[in-house]
């Protein structure tokens, strides 16, 4: 197969870069697949065209038929699933349950969005409460609205989920109004520019509302102006790259930051060996370790046990791991496929290596040859050990650290020293000791999935993300809050404070749908 060059889709046109760019690897290969450049692209002309065309054409339909254009991305995606599905495998190692969170993911998403957005039927405003009087005049009041922005919506991504890490943010800026450029992560851009060349080609979109850039950033950041807003996902590093760039702070640019996160299991002091909580415990610290080898930014790193069930625990997981096969997904006997690419090996094994300054390795099979292929690790933190680089250091891949506490306490103060995190998940038959984790936890974490024996078969996952439910977590985890309904949508409005007449205001609110 020959590798394909990826051209971005900027200014209502697809462009080549000057030069082929970056190589897109097979992980489990090493074959390069794909090139994505983007030396040469005008991306201050690409801004400006989304902001004048695509920014006109979007705030002229109602949230209603903006919603059906989610609905209609959402169709023309799933009938090329299987497509998306061989790229997932080919330049990200899938298998084929690791493809459908990202593929399926993007889909469902985009399908909630379009029947949420429908409620808001044929407006243009957000109301966000009622008119309020505002002094001793009866008909003097006020209230608030959100007004669509007018600019772009630049939506930087990690390579991790090169589809739902698009369309979570793009379905709900498009709601919204808010034309899109899309920067994938380099690495795996192939799947969003093929999905993006599908909707292009089937005309689903207004001219202008949806752009690609493939390959690096470049100078797209010293065109940004103010209106226009960024929704990062990737490393803590980028990230503050991005946050302190001159020209975003000097426009007063709006920064969605979603980045690095060290997300905690906590198994409750109940949770004796044969227990359910222990059960449904084991089950999802190995689901979280190998689904997509680990490369998910909810992955469950520090496995919290109390100090007398570290050995029980260690060796129900160990004993899970073992069963793991490890390869080329194109192998339909393989459970989890290679890391992204080398660079990501060698990151994971150099962070095994320093999480090995204080943890013991319990588990860690040789893997094959020949690609990018990691064991999934266990670690177990040495008894006397502090415990600093378990709550500092994320190895992005399938590895995770089991974790001693003496008593409650000490387990929530360990959860908490991650220094904000996206997702916990704690595990017991007692829901007054569940509320309590709740209360002690939910400064530190975006979300806490609270497993008691009734949901331990019905909840997706500790690491999935719902569109109905907030995503994104405080401290080093980006302090970002996307999704969780229909309050995605303030990151792309003004929230205007109106004062006028009660008949003016009732005005207003004609136009605009209630999202409460
Ligand atoms: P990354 O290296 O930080 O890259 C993220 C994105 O930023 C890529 O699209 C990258 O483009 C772009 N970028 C690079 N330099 C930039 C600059 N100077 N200005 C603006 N953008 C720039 O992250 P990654 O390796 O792709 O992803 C792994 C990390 O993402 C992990 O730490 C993981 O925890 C985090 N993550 C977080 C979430 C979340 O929701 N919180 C989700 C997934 C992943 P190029 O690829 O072209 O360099």
């Amino acid at each position: 197969m020959e590798a394909v060059d990826l051209k971005s889709f900027v200014s209502g046109k697809w462009v080549a870069g000057s030069d082929r760019g970056t190589a897109l690897v097979n992980p489990s290969n090493g074959v390069t697949v794909a090139w994505a450049g983007s030396r040469g692209v005008d991306l201050s002309a690409a801004l400006d065209y989304s902001r004048r065309v695509g920014g006109q054409n979007l705030r002229q339909l109602t949230y209603a038929s903006r919603a059906a254009l989610l609905g209609r991305i959402a169709e023309t995606l799933a009938a090329h699933r299987e497509r998306w599905n061989d790229i997932s495998r080919i330049n990200s190692g899938c298998t084929k349950s690791d493809a459908a969170l990202d593929v399926d993911g993007s889909i469902g998403t985009l399908k909630y969005f379009a029947r949420l957005g429908a409620k808001l039927g044929e407006t243009s405003l957000l109301a966000d409460d009622q008119p309020a009087q505002l002094t001793r005049a009866q008909n003097f009041q006020g209230c608030h609205v959100g007004v669509p922005l007018h600019g772009v919506a630049i939506l930087i991504n990690a390579f991790n989920f090169p589809a739902w890490g698009l369309w979570e943010k793009a379905a709900v800026s498009i709601l919204a109004g808010v034309p899109v450029l899309a920067k994938p992560a380099t690495a795996t851009a192939w799947l969003a520019q093929e999905m993006v060349e599908s909707l292009i080609a089937a005309n689903v979109l207004p001219e202008g509302s949806l752009s690609i850039l493939c390959g690096s950033v470049g100078d797209l950041l010293d065109h940004v102006c103010f209106g226009d807003v960024v929704s990062f996902t990737g490393s803590a590093s980028t990230g503050a790259m991005v946050r302190w760039h001159d020209r975003v702070r000097a426009q007063g640019i709006r920064v969605n930051v979603e980045a690095d996160s060290l997300n905690s299991a906590i198994l409750g002091p109940d949770g004796a060996a044969g227990t359910p909580a222990f059960q449904f415990f084991v089950r999802e610290v190995v689901r979280e370790m190998t689904i997509k080898a680990g490369q998910k930014c909810t992955a469950i790193r520090r496995i919290l046990v109390p100090a007398d069930r570290v050995q029980g625990v260690t060796e129900a997981i160990a004993a899970e791991l073992a069963k793991v096969v490890v390869g080329d997904p194109s192998d339909l006997s393989v459970s989890m496929g290679p890391v992204v690419n080398d660079a990501q090996r060698t990151g994971v094994e150099d962070g095994v290596r320093t999480l090995s300054r204080e943890a013991e390795i319990v588990f860690n099979p040789r893997p094959p040859s020949g690609g990018a292929f990691v064991a999934p690790t266990l670690l177990k933190l040495h008894p006397e050990s502090e415990g600093r680089l378990v709550n500092e250091v994320e190895v992005f891949g399938p590895v995770a650290t089991v974790i001693p506490y003496r008593n409650s306490e000490e387990a929530f103060e360990i959860a908490r020293r991650g220094g904000g995190s996206l997702a916990a998940s704690v595990y017991s038959a007692d829901s007054e000791y569940l509320a309590g984790a709740a209360a002690a936890l939910g400064s530190s974490t975006g979300r806490i999935l609270l497993v008691d024996p009734t949901i331990g078969d019905l909840h997706p996952g500790h690491g999935v993300v719902l569109p109905s439910l907030t995503h994104g977590g405080p401290g080093r985890a980006g302090g970002g809050e996307e999704l969780g309904g229909l309050n995605g949508l303030w990151f792309y409005h003004q929230k205007v404070a109106l004062q006028g007449s009660d008949t003016t205001l009732k005005q207003v609110l004609t136009r605009a749908g209630n999202p409460r």
